[in-house]
């Protein structure tokens, strides 16, 4: 799976990221969603309802709203941003969240060492996305 996604986008998400440190920044990624590539078009920042440094979780009504404007535009739901103040790996809690999304991908900050890493559960196996900005 190759995740596209725009410079000024990876700037939107690191500046949100600085912005709400230490609580885990999170966003929804909309754009075309393919088997093989996911090519990001939109972000919508969320806020991170458990204003935890450990934990994140969007209000399902913020989902439910970004996710009808986005068809509206004619753009698919890719998947979810938030940031970690450790390295870029989905944590055991968000291995069990990553089940309730289906084969959205995850895409993961590090505010530590700034590095993004995308991941996509298929057939409950942890697949790393390719990254590719442009
Ligand atoms: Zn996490």
């Amino acid at each position: 799976m190759i995740l596209q996604l725009q410079r000024q986008h990876i700037e939107l998400l690191k500046q949100q990221t600085k912005n709400v440190h230490p609580i885990e920044a999170c966003a929804l990624l909309f754009g075309k969603f393919s088997k093989n590539e996911a090519v990001v078009e939109k972000i919508k920042i969320a806020q991170n309802r458990l204003r935890s440094a450990t934990r994140f979780d969007v209000d399902p009504s913020t989902v439910a709203t970004a996710i009808t404007e986005a068809e509206i535009e004619g753009l698919n739901f890719i998947g979810l941003f938030h940031s970690h103040p450790a390295p870029a790996t989905p944590s055991t809690v968000d291995l069990k969240y990553m089940r309730l999304w289906g084969d959205s991908l995850w895409l993961i900050l590090s505010s530590t060492d700034s590095n993004f890493a995308a991941y996509q559960l298929i057939n409950n196996k942890l697949k790393q996305a390719t990254i590719k900005i442009k």
